[in-house]
């Protein structure tokens, strides 16, 4: 048995743990350069945004319906995912982390109350990280993640599904009946990796729910959508065809992680893993010619090694601006394993994950006031400083204090030396989580 745990409007909750002035009210993420709603919060659905919608369509909303809108703030929400992986982790013998608020994890074997730890889970981390969750069981992953569906749009939307399966939805305890009820209530594109373009395919072809794909023939998939498509069916009818790290990728970001074979004890091996992680994951970026605004970089001792002491590190960076350099994300990861490296324990895993992804197209064409020169100067000597600080001081008069400010600069292992800007992000929350001078402070 698999579960998904998957956090409701993991950018917007995140925000409402530290300012609870936003619970209730409608509120959007923008992401950077606060272009775009990325993250939306249901009473905002409520009112009609759309996912990626861009801000100016729906910015009289602010007026006429109080929507607030806050800029993305990826450091805060890189910090709490962490947290909330370490919370979900501890359930389970196995759990793969899928993306910033989605992990999996495998139950194979447990025989107590599913439905029970799923509440307990999801009490755990509301009560540690302030998220809220929900779960959903399968025999399959894919029915895992349909499950989850289930689970949060019932207690969303009371009355499109019965409400006992609101938050925590176990389908191994439904009879055959009850589920075909509820694959003939969900829409086909709810499916794992169906996505958009083969959901309208589907519906074209007349298949328009869950059970309508559920009964289609494999073969005839196979032949008129893809492989992929048939793998799906199967495990859509209980046939597992997927393992953790299994997967297929998440929208919105791209993950490239590995387990390594023996385990790494050196900062130089850390450093190397997740430089290579960076540049492939950058590679696959512009492959599918987008840029990214943020990048989580991660590194654990192995939680099945009892003997080992634990360590596990997971930092998200926002970039300077938007970008698909392989360089820039090369040197934040490597920068931060820098920093946060410590000696005397067997790490097991790595991985790169980029965030906040963007057409490259929406990117390009602003003035880039920012871009890394090609030459660089050696550290130290900088000829194009002045000139660049004239710039930023004639933005900050003219656009307020710290529209744009100087970041922490550091030397690539390549020998570029990174310097970070901050974009343009002007309604950014704190970072309340990883900041000493950000933290929120309590007058009692
Ligand atoms: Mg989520």
């Amino acid at each position: 048995m698999f579960a998904l745990v998957d956090a409701n409007n993991m950018y917007v909750s995140c925000e409402r743990v530290f300012q609870p002035r936003l619970n209730g009210k409608p509120v959007v993420v923008l992401s950077s350069n606060d272009g775009a709603c990325i993250a939306r919060s249901n009473e905002a659905k409520e009112l009609g945004v759309k996912m990626a919608q861009p801000w100016f369509q729906v910015r009289h909303l602010e007026r006429s319906a109080g929507l607030i809108a806050v800029s993305a703030n990826f450091e805060l929400y890189g910090d709490m995912s962490s947290r909330m992986m370490a919370v979900e982790g501890r359930y389970a013998p196995r759990q793969e982390v899928y993306s910033i608020d989605e992990s999996f994890l495998d139950f194979t074997g447990v025989h107590s109350d599913l439905v029970a730890i799923g509440r307990d889970l999801r009490a755990a981390v509301l009560r540690e990280t302030g998220l809220p969750t929900s779960v959903g069981f399968g025999p399959t992953k894919t029915l895992a993640k349909l499950a989850n569906h289930v689970a949060k749009t019932a207690d969303r939307k009371p009355g499109s599904y019965p409400s006992g399966l609101a938050q925590v939805c176990n389908f191994g305890l439904l009879t055959q009946a009850e589920l075909d009820q509820v694959m003939a209530a969900t829409e086909v594109g709810a499916v794992w990796g169906v996505g958009r373009r083969i959901g309208a395919k589907l519906t074209e072809a007349g298949v328009r729910t869950v059970l309508d794909l559920v009964r289609c023939d494999a073969s005839m998939l196979r032949r008129q959508f893809s492989v992929v498509l048939q793998k799906t069916l199967l495990e859509l009818r209980g046939t597992s065809c997927m393992d953790l790290d299994d997967a297929p990728a998440a929208r919105q970001q791209i993950l490239v992680s590995r387990s390594f074979g023996k385990s790494v004890t050196e900062m130089a091996g850390i450093v190397e893993a997740v430089s290579e992680f960076a540049s492939r994951a950058a590679e696959k970026l512009r492959a599918q010619d987008s840029v990214a605004g943020a990048v989580n970089v991660f590194f654990l001792t192995s939680p099945f090694r009892s003997n080992d002491r634990p360590h596990s590190v997971s930092v998200t960076v926002p970039l300077v601006r938007p970008t698909s350099d392989s360089r820039h994300f090369v040197s934040a990861v490597a920068d931060v394993v820098r920093r946060e490296f410590r000696s005397g324990f067997n790490y097991a895993k790595a991985g790169v994950m980029l965030l906040d992804l963007q057409p490259a197209t929406q990117v390009q064409g602003e003035l880039d006031l920012f871009a890394a020169p090609d030459v660089q100067e050696p550290p130290g000597k900088d000829k194009a400083r002045p000139a660049l600080m004239a710039a930023v001081d004639a933005l900050n008069l003219r656009f307020g204090r710290d529209a744009v400010h100087l970041g922490n600069s550091s030397i690539a292992s390549n020998g570029h030396e990174v310097r970070s800007w901050s974009t343009k992000q002007e309604r950014r929350s704190p970072r309340f989580t990883t900041r000493w001078d950000e933290m929120p402070v309590v007058k009692a």
